[in-house]
């Protein structure tokens, strides 16, 4: 894979595109654009090549969140997701770990899910309520995770619990096939994102070995803000630049498209010219702005932390605008939904509230910028 943007295009055309609308429509997961994400090596994408993956890095995996929410957030969503659980196997796995997920990926296709919100801690998710009872060299776990993308679907499902060591969390793993472990997959009706599956987790004495702890006891939290904080954030920077980015794509070819009978086109139009320039401006800068970030966060440059805090918050904000704008210029057509753009507007109000989330981000810019603590 030597473009992955391009390569994630050419994907996305092939093997996503036909089963976007129905995503949507019937709620139903892209089980059949997982498969060929395996099949095609997407899955492996962040593997290190030593385990059969292509060991490529936090560039690479925004490229590939964008090429995929040009055509489908949903999709983007769930594999973008898959891609920041494997980076915690991969930077605080044990050997064994690795080798025994890392395998079942690239050989099997399977993919991971993160579990990490609550009802009661919200986009505070970094803070657990389940419970976990020590006995020896096992724990047994119970509680909820409120909202888990991929539920049911992946294979493994991270998760945060409180460590033994006062005021610190463990991120486990839990195999999809675990006694006790159970998806409430009717109870999500999300307005947007409907293909998700991002139901509550519930886990009712779910007992793992100390071989399924992700790192060091209490190493959770240095998890969470080195590995899961970047890839997730600049992931949904990378989502919600590419659904401003089809925004685009879908409002400047309707507008020549659609005429009148007098033979006039929408993009004749003065007002409708303003509103498409409008458009592109913002997904431009988003999408921009998100690579920005990644080659920061991958050069390990100083300002890379605030690079993609603010990548995100943009790109959230854009894709918001972008869609709202474009219902204006899409006009009955789009209102009717004959245009998908609602759809995608619908999608992009997922961004402003998904942990962290912008409100609290925008917080978290300051405090970066100001070489302040995060949170
Ligand atoms: C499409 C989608 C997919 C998701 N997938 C997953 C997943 O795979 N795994 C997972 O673990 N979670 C997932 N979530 C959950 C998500 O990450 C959040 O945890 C969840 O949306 C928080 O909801 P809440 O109502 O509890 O938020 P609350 O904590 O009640 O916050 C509500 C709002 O209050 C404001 N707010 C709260 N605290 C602060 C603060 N300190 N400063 C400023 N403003 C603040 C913000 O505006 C915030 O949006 C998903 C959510 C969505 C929408």
């Amino acid at each position: 894979m030597n473009n992955v943007y391009q390569d994630g295009k050419g994907f996305a055309k092939s093997y996503i595109l036909s089963y976007t609308e129905m995503t949507d429509q019937e709620s139903s997961f892209p089980e059949e654009s997982f498969k060929e994400l395996g099949e095609k090596g997407f899955l492996k994408l962040l593997v290190p090549e030593e385990y059969g993956g292509y060991g490529k890095g936090l560039v690479e995996h925004a490229e590939a969140c964008l090429a995929f929410a040009e055509t489908c957030a949903t999709t983007a969503l769930c594999y973008m997701m898959h891609n920041v659980a494997l980076m915690c196997v991969l930077t605080h796995g044990s050997a064994e770990l690795k080798k025994r997920i890392f395998e079942d990926v690239v050989e099997n296709g399977k993919f991971l899910a993160l579990g990490y919100s609550e009802i009661g801690t919200g986009t505070h998710f970094y803070k657990p309520e389940i419970t976990a009872e020590v006995k020896g060299e096992y724990t047994t776990f119970n509680g909820t995770k409120s909202m888990v993308t991929s539920a049911s679907y992946a294979s493994y499902y991270l998760v945060l619990a409180p460590s033994v060591e006062e005021g610190k969390i463990n991120n486990w793993v839990i195999p999809l096939e675990e006694d006790g472990l159970t998806f409430a997959s009717s109870d999500w009706q999300g307005l947007g994102m409907r293909g998700n599956s991002s139901c509550p987790m519930h886990i009712n004495d779910v007992t793992l070995h100390s071989s399924n702890r992700i790192g060091e006891e209490g190493s959770g939290e240095e998890q969470v803000f080195n590995v899961v904080a970047p890839f997730f954030i600049l992931g949904l920077g990378a989502i919600y630049s590419g659904i401003a980015v089809h925004l685009f794509d879908i409002v400047s070819h309707h507008a020549v498209d659609r005429k009148y009978p007098d033979g006039r086109s929408l993009s004749n139009i003065e007002t409708v010219q303003v509103h498409i320039g409008q458009i592109y401006k913002q997904a431009s800068v988003a999408k921009a702005m998100t690579l920005d970030a990644a080659q920061a966060g991958a050069n390990g440059d100083a300002d890379a932390l605030a690079k993609i805090l603010a990548a995100r918050i943009n790109a959230s904000e854009a894709a918001i605008d972008c869609g709202t704008l474009a219902m204006r210029v899409g006009g009955g057509k789009a209102y009717n939904k004959a245009l998908p753009i609602e759809r995608l507007l619908r999608d992009a109000y997922a961004g402003q509230v998904m942990a962290p989330s912008t409100d609290v981000l925008n917080v978290w810019l300051g405090k970066a910028l100001t070489g302040q603590m995060i949170p």
